[in-house]
């Protein structure tokens, strides 16, 4: 199933995610191949669950965006545990369409999780994939990229998405 992406100004991405207790029940591995089927359909290298409304402690990830199942991640409860050097490069968000921004995150960073059957695993991630784990770890955590803005920049934004939503081109 093909979830709608939720946008910028929907509370639930402003909100920290519940923490996830129990695992490998039918209901989470649905919800984890659709959260997958729904950031492939919406072109996205990841996705968190408060983005399709779920304010629980879930992302996928798939900086191959399905060109290799080998790339496909699944992150429970996850935490960015050590980063290493900086790196700025445009970012965008599923939530935040039609914008992109520069953003200094991590260059390498380390990410602690459960997987879908609630066993710790470790992922460490550089560039692309560095990127990707610390803004869904943030939206898990309720915060979204243009929070690492400029205030100046972030009001822009902000502005503009207003204006948007005045006319009703977004929603
Ligand atoms: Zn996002």
């Amino acid at each position: 199933m093909i979830y709608p992406i939720v946008k910028y100004g929907d509370p639930v991405l402003e909100k920290q995610g519940e923490t996830v207790q129990e695992f490998d029940t039918p209901e989470l591995h649905k919800l984890i191949e659709d959260m997958f089927e729904s950031m492939y359909a919406h072109k996205g290298v990841g996705l968190a669950a408060p983005q399709i409304g779920i304010s629980r402690r879930i992302a996928v990830i798939d900086i191959s965006v399905g060109q290799d199942p080998a790339q496909k991640l699944v992150l429970i409860n996850p935490e960015v545990t050590q980063h290493e050097g900086k790196l700025v490069t445009e970012e965008g968000c599923l939530s935040v369409p039609g914008f992109r921004e520069p953003v200094r995150r991590g260059a390498k960073v380390t990410v602690r999780a459960q997987d879908i059957r609630g066993q710790t695993i470790e992922v460490i991630g550089e560039e692309l994939l560095a990127r990707a784990l610390q803004h869904e770890t943030d939206h898990l955590n309720g915060k979204l990229y243009l929070s690492h803005l400029s205030a100046l920049k972030r009001d822009l934004i902000r502005r503009r998405i207003r204006k948007l939503e005045k006319s009703g081109e977004w929603k």
